[in-house]
C-alpha cells in the first residue's frame, strides 16, 4: 500500500474540519479514505476526540480488516466502511455523521426526494433510508452494503445518522454540507404542511447522468473535473 502517512494526515485534517463545522460531534461518527491502490483504507480510531487526534492515532486496515498500522482500536464501523468500498468502486471517501438535521429525518423515516439541482447533481436521485441495525454489527454492514449499491452518495440511517460518499475528500465534505442544507430545508417545508415541490424529473435525470460520468471516470482512474 502507498504512504500511510498521507492517508492518516488526510483523515486528521478532514475529521477536524468536519468537527469545526459541526458535522462531527464529540466522538460520534467516523471518516475513512481508501488507498489509491485499493488495497485498504485509513479510518478514524474508536471513541477518540477528533480535535486531539494525530496521524499516528489513525488506523490503516486492509480489505480483510487486518490492522496494518495504528496503535488505537479502529472505529467499530470499520466493517461497514469496508463493505461499502467493496460494493462501490467509485467511492474513495466515506463520512458517517450524526449531524442533527439529517438525523432528525431518520426519526420520521423521511427519505429526501430531489428538491434542489445541486442535490441531484452531487447526492443522486434521492436520499434513501437504510433500515435500523445495531452499530458495529455484521448485520449493519450487510444491510448497508445492500442499500448503497447504485449511484447515490448520501443515505439516512434509521434512528442513527448519515452515510455520505465522495470520489475524494473535498467532494465528500461538500456532500455532507449539501445533505445538511437539504435536510433542514426539507424539515421546515414538511413542518409548513404545504405541498413540497420537487425539481422536474428531466432535470434530475440530467444531473444524474453527470454524476454517473464522474463515477465512471474515477472507476477508470481518470481525473474528474470538479467544477462541472
Ligand atoms: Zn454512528
Amino acid at each position: 500500500m502507498e504512504n500511510y502517512q498521507a492517508l492518516r494526515e488526510e483523515i486528521v485534517s478532514s475529521a477536524q474540519e468536519l468537527t469545526r463545522k459541526g458535522y462531527l460531534m464529540a466522538t460520534g461518527g467516523n471518516v475513512s479514505v481508501r488507498a489509491s491502490d485499493k488495497s485498504g483504507f485509513a479510518i478514524t480510531p474508536s471513541n477518540y476526540d477528533y480535535m486531539k487526534m494525530k496521524p499516528a492515532d489513525v488506523c490503516v486496515l486492509d480489505m480483510d480488516l487486518n490492522i496494518l498500522a495504528g496503535e488505537r482500536k479502529p472505529s467499530v464501523e470499520a466493517g461497514m466502511h469496508c463493505a461499502i468500498y467493496l460494493a462501490r468502486p467509485d467511492v474513495n471517501v466515506i463520512v458517517h455523521t450524526h449531524q442533527v438535521y439529517a438525523s432528525t429525518l431518520t426519526l420520521i423515516q423521511a427519505p429526501i426526494p430531489a428538491l434542489f439541482d445541486e442535490q441531484a447533481r452531487f447526492l443522486g436521485r434521492s436520499v434513501e433510508i437504510i433500515p435500523y441495525a445495531p452499530s458495529g454489527t455484521g448485520f449493519l454492514s450487510s444491510t448497508v452494503a445492500k442499500y448503497v449499491r447504485g449511484h447515490n452518495n448520501a443515505f439516512l440511517m434509521q434512528n442513527h445518522g448519515t452515510l455520505v460518499f465522495g470520489t475524494n475528500m473535498e467532494r465528500a465534505i461538500h456532500n455532507v454540507e449539501i445533505l445538511e442544507k437539504c435536510s433542514l430545508a426539507y424539515l421546515i417545508a414538511l413542518c409548513s404542511e404545504k405541498k413540497v415541490t420537487r425539481i422536474p424529473a428531466a432535470i434530475r435525470e440530467i444531473a444524474l447522468i453527470k454524476l454517473k460520468k464522474d463515477q465512471q471516470r474515477v472507476i477508470k482512474g481518470e481525473p474528474h473535473n470538479s467544477s462541472e
